[in-house]
Order: C-alpha cells, then structure tokens, then sequence
C-alpha cells in the first residue's frame, strides 16, 4: 500500500498558488503507464474561445521544471491570441521525456484521448518535439487538433505566414523609428536561419536590406550566404553589430542584462518566443537604451493565426491577409507605450488584457 501523505505532492509543487498567481483556469495531468506517457495540458484562459496551443514533447530536467514551462507557456498563448483579434483562449500541452526513445503512434493516439476528454476546450498543434505525422495520430482520436499537412486540410508548416508577421511588424516599427516603413538599405542581423528566419531574409533581401547571419548550423548559413548573400557571423557578434535591427529568430530567453548591455541597434523584433529573460526588468532595460523592442507574442503570432484558420477550414490567403493587422497593432503598441511612458511589453501586455476584460462583460450580459 502506497502512503500518499508521505510524498507531500502538492505541497511541494505549490500548484495552486502558481496557478492563482498566473490565473489559471485549469491544468490536466495525463498519465498512462504503459504506454510510457506523462502529459500536462495547461489552460490558462478560454474568455475568448478555446485554448489553442502546441503539444511540446521535451525532456525536462523535473516535473517542476515541466510545470512552470508549461503554465509560463499558456499565458503567453492567451495573450498572443488577444492581442491577434482571435477568438481563442490560452493553452499549452507538454508531453515529457525524449521523443526519440517515446515516439510512438499509441502514445499520442492516447494523449488525443485525453484532449478528447476536454470536450474542445483544449486544441493541440505542433510544437517544439512534436511533428505534423504527430498530430496525425492525435487527429485519430480527437478533432481538436490543427496544424495538419496540407493534402490532409491542414494549414502544413506555418512559418512562412510567421515571418511574414514578423517583417511586417519590422516594417511597423522602422515607421515608428524612421518615419517611414522602407527597409531598402537598413541593416538587420538575424539569429537563426531556420524556418522562420529563412523566409523572414527572403523578404528583407527583395527589399534591399544588408543582411547579417548566424546560426549554430553551418549548412543553413552557407545556404543563406548562397542564396540571399547575407554575411556570415558569428554567435557572439550578433549581438555587438552596428546595425539597424536586431532579428532574434533562434530560441527563447535569449536577452538578458549583460547582451542588452552590448546591443547598438535601434529595434528589436524577431521571431523568438519569450525573448526576454526576465519581462519586466528587460522591457525597461531595453527602453533605457531607447531601443524598440517589438514583443514577440505579438510579432511571431502568424504562426497561429495560421493554425487558427484551419478550425473553420484552412485558406492561405485569409491567414496571409489576418497576419497583416501585425502591422498596425505594433503601431499602436508602440504609440501606447510612448504616451504612457511605459515599455512596449507591458504596453502590449495590457492591450491583450483589456480585450480579455472587455469581452468578459459582453458575456455577462444577453
Ligand atoms: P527552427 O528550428 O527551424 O530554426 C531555429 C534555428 O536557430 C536553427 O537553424 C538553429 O540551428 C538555430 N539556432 C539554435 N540555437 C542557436 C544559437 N544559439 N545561435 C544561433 N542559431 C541557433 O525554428 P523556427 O520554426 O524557425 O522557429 C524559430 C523561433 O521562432 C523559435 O524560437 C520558435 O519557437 C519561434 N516561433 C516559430 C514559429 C513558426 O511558425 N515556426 C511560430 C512562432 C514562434
């Protein structure tokens, strides 16, 4: 017999305080032991609609460390969707261990189950470990999963819509900095040459930026340097150019105090989720240094708008076309966080809670 007060669970995990803290409305723990999956669904927030977010598989270090990820990654997705206009609530999944050794069909079939369970509240996609073959799988135990290939009806790989945002919402603020939006003969320097950050330099390249690159793989640099002739630098000078824009397009978390310290540029804006190591202390941060960060959940939103439009039956054109309100919701973000003197984030970050706020009230009534 197993003596559950002995291992003091929730106690040391403190879960409902950090989901009071963070405004949770509810967290689903998933366990088959069998099959070998361990899976946590986080919502955060479904006043607007359901919560839609990735399924991302990784191999956490602990369970705490998959908890906060996956509550930290929830918010942020309902305030990606308030700030994009969407009808759509804040959510997150993590799956944890290697999806090397764990990838199976049984074990995503058997987390479809569990989103099932949820009755719609939650609707997976692709994530960081997960694949489009994966969401497949989960597509045959529950409709609410978008991010499917193409020939299936699904939206298939959507970071060319995600760096169309992210260049429009580059344009947006070179506008706000310059005057006027033209990126021919500005310098941007992009970390990351993956699938955003390919197709971001693409656009830049047509318009006549001088691009600069860097990215931990050498066959996506030599490809960028061929085809787009960006000039290859390396992981540590990225941040110290002299250049107009910065574009982080690799991972997250990736400003913290001392490469603030080093950056020259006038504008942030990038394709990277939760860019800034520490929200408040880095949005001032960079303010200081008057430089114009362009926060990232709103910037790289294309991505979800465009798994976003598969739930009423995918078309391009409509993502390409929802992706451009970008452009204008960064004019204004950055118009607020001027009149309130205040940094673009927290400026950001209050325009998403006030719709949230707003379409609460209409709720309340008939
Ligand atoms: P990706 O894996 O295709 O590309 C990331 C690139 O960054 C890779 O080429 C990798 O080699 C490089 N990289 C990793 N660490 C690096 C480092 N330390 N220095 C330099 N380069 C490094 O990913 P992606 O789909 O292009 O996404 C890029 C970023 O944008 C990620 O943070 C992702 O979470 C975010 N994002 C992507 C989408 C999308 O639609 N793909 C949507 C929203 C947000």
């Amino acid at each position: 017999m197993i003596d559950i007060k002995e291992k003091n669970i929730l106690n040391d995990a403190r879960i409902f305080s950090t989901m009071a803290e963070l405004e949770h409305e509810q967290i689903m723990f998933c366990n088959d032991n069998e099959i070998g999956l361990k899976a946590i669904i986080a919502i955060h927030n479904t006043v607007l609609g359901p919560g839609l977010g990735g399924t991302r598989f990784y191999n956490y270090q602990s369970e705490s460390d998959a908890i906060r990820d996956v509550l930290r990654l929830s918010r942020g997705m309902t305030y990606k969707a308030s700030i994009s206009g969407l009808n759509l609530g804040g959510a997150k999944a993590i799956i944890i261990g290697d999806p090397n050794k764990l990838r199976s069909e049984v074990l995503f079939r058997k987390f479809g189950r569990f989103i099932e369970n949820l009755n719609g509240k939650y609707i997976t996609a692709e994530d960081v470990g997960t694949t489009t073959g994966d969401m497949e799988y989960i597509s045959m135990e529950t409709s609410h999963v978008v991010g499917l290939p193409e020939i299936k009806g699904g939206g298939g790989d959507p970071s060319p819509v995600t760096a169309y945002g992210v260049y429009l919402g580059m344009k947006a603020a070179a506008k706000h900095v310059y005057g006027n939006d033209s990126l021919k003969d500005k310098t941007v320097a992009v970390q990351g040459i993956g699938k955003v950050g390919y197709n971001l330099i693409e656009r830049l390249h047509k318009e006549g930026a001088k691009i600069y690159i860097t990215d931990i793989n050498d066959g996506n640099v030599k490809r960028a340097v061929a085809d787009f002739g960006a000039i290859s630098v390396s992981n540590e000078d990225i941040f110290e150019l002299n250049v107009d824009i910065f574009a982080p397009c690799a991972m997250g978390a990736i400003l913290n105090s001392s490469n603030i310290n080093k950056l020259k540029c006038s504008i942030v804006a990038g394709a990277a989720n939760n860019q800034l190591e520490n929200e408040e202390e880095h949005g001032m941060m960079l303010k200081s240094k008057n430089i114009i960060y362009i926060p990232d959940f709103l910037i790289n939103a294309g991505g979800l708008i465009n798994v976003y439009s598969e739930v009423n039956g995918y078309n391009k054109k409509i993502a390409f076309d929802q992706t451009e309100k970008i452009y204008q919701t960064t004019l204004d973000i950055l118009q607020k966080a001027q009149n309130e003197n205040t940094h673009t984030q927290r400026a950001a970050i209050a325009i998403a809670e006030n719709r949230i706020k707003q379409v609460m009230l209409l709720k309340s009534t008939i």
